[in-house]
C-alpha cells in the first residue's frame, strides 16, 4: 500500500542486496516503484515523470548502489526532493496585509471549505496578529451561505458585514471596503460565492470583485481529497482570475497528498495553509515536510 513506500522501497533493496551487487537497472526498477506510489498518491503522470527523472539523475550521483542502506538512501532522497519540489514561499503563512485596510479574496468551488477557510484565517489574524478583521459573504445566490458566515463570525467574535438584500457581489464589496476604512479595520475578507463547477458566470463575477477592490491576496480553496481536479480548478482560477496561493481542505482525510505536489508543479502556485478539520482552530500554515512525510508514509 502506499502508505509504506518507505517500507516498499526498502523491501525492494532488501531483496536486492541479498542477490549481491546492485546495479543500475535495480535501482530503476524501484524508482519504478515510487512513480507507481506516486500514482496512486494521485500525483498526475506527467509530474510523477518528471519527479522520478530527478531522484533518478540524483541518485546515480550518489553512489547509491554502493550503499549498504540502498533502500534508506533513496527514501532519503525521494524525501528530499518532495521538500524541494513542495517549497513554494519562505513564510507561506504571512499574509500580506499591509496598507488598511487590506482585501483579501477567497475564490473556490461550492463545498471546497471557503467559508470555513475564510472563517479560520479571520480567527487566526485576530489572534496571532491582533488584527481587526471584517469579513462580508458576496453569494448572494445562496442567502444560507451569507448567514453561515454571520453565524461564523459570532462563533469566533469576527465582526461580518450586514446583509444588505438587493445587492450584487461588486456592490458588496465596495461596502465592505467603505465599512473596513471607517471601522479601523486592518483586513477585510471577501468570501465570494463558489458553484459545483466552474463556469462563466463565476469566473466573471469574481474577476468583477477583483477588479473592483484589487486584492493583496486572492487565496484559492480547494479541496484536497479530489486529488487531479483540485489542480484543474486551481489551474483554471489562477489562468482566469490570477491567485496568490493555495489553501488545501480536507487534509485530515486520508488523502495522500498528491494533490499538493501536483499543484505546486502544475500551478507554480505556493501552497499557503491546510485545512485540518472542521473546527475554527483546525488549519496550519502549509509544511512541505510534513506533506513529504506524508507522501512516504
Ligand atoms: P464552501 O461551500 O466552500 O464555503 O464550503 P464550507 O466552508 O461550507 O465547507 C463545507 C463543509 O466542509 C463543511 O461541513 C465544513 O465544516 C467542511 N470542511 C471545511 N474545511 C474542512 C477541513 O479542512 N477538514 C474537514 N474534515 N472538513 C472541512
Amino acid at each position: 500500500m502506499f502508505e509504506n513506500l518507505s517500507e516498499r522501497l526498502s523491501g525492494v533493496f532488501d531483496r536486492l542486496t541479498k542477490q549481491g551487487a546492485l546495479s543500475e537497472d535495480d535501482v530503476k526498477t524501484a524508482l519504478r516503484e515510487v512513480r507507481v506510489a506516486l500514482l496512486e498518491a494521485d500525483v498526475s503522470l506527467p509530474v510523477a515523470r518528471d519527479f522520478v527523472k530527478a531522484v533518478q539523475e540524483k541518485a546515480t550521483g550518489q553512489a547509491v548502489t554502493k550503499s549498504i542502506t540502498p533502500g534508506q538512501q533513496v527514501v532519503k532522497i525521494v524525501h528530499d526532493e518532495l521538500v524541494h519540489v513542495l517549497t513554494g514561499e519562505d513564510d507561506p503563512g504571512k499574509l500580506k496585509i499591509d496598507n488598511a485596510p487590506a482585501p483579501i479574496l477567497m475564490v473556490g468551488l461550492q463545498g471546497s471549505g471557503k467559508t470555513t477557510t475564510t472563517g479560520k484565517l479571520a480567527k487566526r489574524l485576530k489572534e496571532r496578529e491582533g488584527k481587526r478583521v471584517l469579513m462580508a459573504s458576496l453569494d448572494v445566490n445562496r442567502p444560507a451561505a451569507m448567514e453561515q458566515l454571520a453565524i461564523l463570525g459570532t462563533q469566533i467574535g469576527v465582526d461580518t458585514l450586514p446583509i444588505v438584500k438587493g445587492e450584487d457581489p461588486v456592490q458588496i464589496a465596495k461596502r465592505a471596503r467603505t465599512q473596513a476604512g471607517l471601522g479601523g479595520y486592518d483586513v477585510y475578507m471577501l468570501d465570494t460565492a463558489g458553484r459545483l463547477h466552474i463556469d462563466a458566470e463565476l469566473i466573471a463575477q469574481a474577476a468583477a470583485v477583483r477588479d473592483a477592490v484589487n486584492p493583496r491576496e486572492t487565496l484559492l480553496v480547494v479541496d484536497g481529497l479530489t486529488g487531479q481536479v483540485a489542480v484543474e480548478v486551481a489551474e483554471e482560477f489562477d489562468d482566469k482570475i490570477g491567485v496568490t496561493g493555495v489553501v488545501l481542505t480536507r487534509m485530515d482525510g486520508d488523502g495522500r497528498g498528491g494533490a499538493a505536489l501536483s499543484m505546486r508543479a502544475v500551478t507554480g502556485k505556493p501552497i499557503r495553509f491546510v485545512g485540518l478539520g472542521e473546527k475554527m482552530d483546525a488549519i496550519e500554515t502549509f509544511e512541505p515536510e510534513r506533506i513529504a512525510g506524508r507522501i512516504l508514509g
